[in-house]
């Protein structure tokens, strides 16, 4: 049997091994591009979980954990920091492309996705049934019109996120740019999955869904698209439509509004 223990230490081991942990940028220099992972666990009866199908929250197109799979008792969710060498490349470069992110970023999510598979793979071998909702036929995400303000938005409503489980995992509270805030701050990238286990919950130490969050204002100047403000969070259309423009102009990474704010690379409410 595979305990819980067992699985954060294998955590940490499979980040200090990775053998591709670096990327080479435009600019010449080669950076690490994840930094240490942090883990949590919650139960998948836990009530916040019904709350999810809200049309406030994501949705009823959103899965809860048991019907994805009906024998699941514990959802796991990783946060994998960017290192802070790749962090410090891409905050120094220009509003619009960022030569830095569209290479960094691939090569980190790479990393994050062979660590999860390599659990998952130690879990089942373990007798552990194991599930990614992200990877299963089901998954799927439909947005909708809304209105924000006094501008057109979109609501997203996704049959399983990322950045929701991990905060039922106590990972972290949402920030008005809507990315997930840690205690290793909000840039980086996450994986989640089920597994018929029981692990011990991580227990939350907020109550609030923007509790880490400071209201500072940092990541509204930041954006280029003006498509965060104060009172109506990130507006998903205008983002979305930004990330067209940079793909006009031959980028592919935006994410900004992760950088060069207090709530980059630690909790700024701690
Ligand atoms: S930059 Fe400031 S306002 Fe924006 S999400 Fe981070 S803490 Fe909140
Ligand atoms: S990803 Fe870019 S366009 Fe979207 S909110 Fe963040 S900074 Fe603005």
């Amino acid at each position: 049997m595979m305990m819980r223990q067992d699985l954060i230490s294998l955590l940490r081991t499979l980040w200090q091994e990775l053998d591709d942990n670096a990327v080479q940028l435009p600019s010449g220099r080669t950076v690490p591009v994840l930094g240490e992972p942090l883990i949590g666990f919650a139960a998948t009866d836990d009530p916040l979980f019904e709350r999810y199908k809200d049309p406030e929250v994501i949705g009823p197109d959103w899965l809860s954990p048991k019907e994805w799979l009906p024998e699941a008792k514990t959802v796991v969710g990783i946060f994998y920091p960017y290192a802070d060498e790749l962090r410090e490349e891409v905050r120094g470069e220009g509003p619009v492309v960022s030569a830095s992110a569209d290479t960094g970023f691939p090569q980190a999510g790479k990393c994050a996705r062979k660590i999860t598979a390599a659990l998952m793979e130690a879990l089942s071998n373990a007798g552990i049934t194991v599930l990614d909702p992200g990877r299963d036929p089901r998954f799927k995400v439909t947005n909708t019109p809304v209105r924000s303000g006094e501008d057109e938005s979109l609501h997203f409503c996704s049959a399983w996120s990322q950045r929701h489980a991990l905060y039922a995992c106590g990972l972290g509270t949402f920030g008005i740019h809507r990315h997930l805030i840690t205690e290793k701050g909000c840039a980086g990238t996450m994986g989640s999955f089920l597994i018929d286990a029981a692990y011990e919950p991580t227990p939350r130490t907020y109550t609030g869904v923007y509790d880490n969050c400071i209201m500072c204002g940092a990541c509204v100047s930041r954006c280029p698209a003006h498509a965060i403000t104060l009172e109506h969070c990130r507006n998903l259309l205008r983002c979305l439509q930004h990330g067209d423009e940079i793909e006009k102009l031959g980028g592919s990474e935006c994410g900004r509004c992760m950088f060069g704010v207090p709530c980059e690379s630690r909790n700024p409410s701690a």
